[in-house]
Parts: C-alpha cells; structure tokens; sequence
C-alpha cells in the first residue's frame, strides 16, 4: 500500500514515535511525505520515504494530486489544531481530495493507531480493488 505521512511542526516528533512504534508494519509499504516530515522520518527510523516539497510550497497539495490519481491508500496527517498554518487552503483541499476518493486519512494518533492496526489485519484490503478501479466515491 502507499502511505503519505505529513505532520504539522508541533506535530513532528508525535509522528516520528508513531512510525517507530509501528515501523515492522511501515516497513511493508510504500511511504511518501511532504519534505521536512520525510527527511524526519526518513532519519530517525532508517525508512526509504518519497520526499514531496514541504508542505507550506506545495507538499500537501503534491500528495493531493497523488490522491487525485488515485496512487494513494492512507494518509496520517498530524495536524496542530492550535497553530495557524498559512497553506491552510492547500490542507483543507488534502482532506476534501480523501473524502472524494475514500482514502482513509488519520488526523491525529488515535485515529492512526486504529488504521494502522486495520491495515497489519488487512481490513484495507479494498483498497487495491478501489485503486484497480478508478478510485472516486460514486
Ligand atoms: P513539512 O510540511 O513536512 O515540509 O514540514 C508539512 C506541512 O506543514 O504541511
């Protein structure tokens, strides 16, 4: 599966936790992420990671044009609700883009950890057969 992992800068060392606490799983899939949270990931935990730009010059919207075409499976996007980002328009299109292709997206490390769990047990499996064909919701 592919899997893209932003997380806002408050938000960064969360993540990075959370990729090591379920790195035998991360390890099985494709990742992808916008620059700085992949450079991040990519050097605590050893992972190869697609790096996009960071997320304020366009990262986000990188990663929704994936979503666009279909080339994504999950997202886990760590959002710092009590920061004002000035790409939020970019972020809100992000999460428009998951809700039209159902592609299910964690917003914060509760939410993470049940998908990724569903994901090590295969409940994601539709996914592929979402991808196969053509991807919008209806
Ligand atoms: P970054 O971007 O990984 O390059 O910091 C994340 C974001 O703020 O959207």
């Amino acid at each position: 599966m592919n899997i893209a992992l932003i997380a806002h800068d408050k938000k960064k060392d969360d993540l990075i936790e959370f990729v090591i606490a379920y790195l035998p799983i991360f390890k099985e899939h494709t990742l992808f992420a916008t620059g700085t949270t992949g450079l991040r990931v990519a050097e605590a935990t050893g992972l190869d990671v697609h790096r996009f730009q960071s997320g304020p010059l366009g990262g986000d919207q990188q990663i929704g044009a994936m979503i666009a075409q279909n080339k994504l499976d999950l997202v886990i996007f760590f959002r710092d609700p009590l920061t004002a980002q000035p790409h939020e328009p970019d972020v809100s299109a992000l999460l428009r883009l998951s809700d039209v292709y159902m592609v299910p997206l964690a917003t914060n490390m509760g939410t993470a950890e049940v998908l990724l769990r569903g994901l090590s047990e295969d409940y994601l499996d539709w996914r592929e057969l979402k991808r196969a064909t053509g991807g919008e919701a209806e």
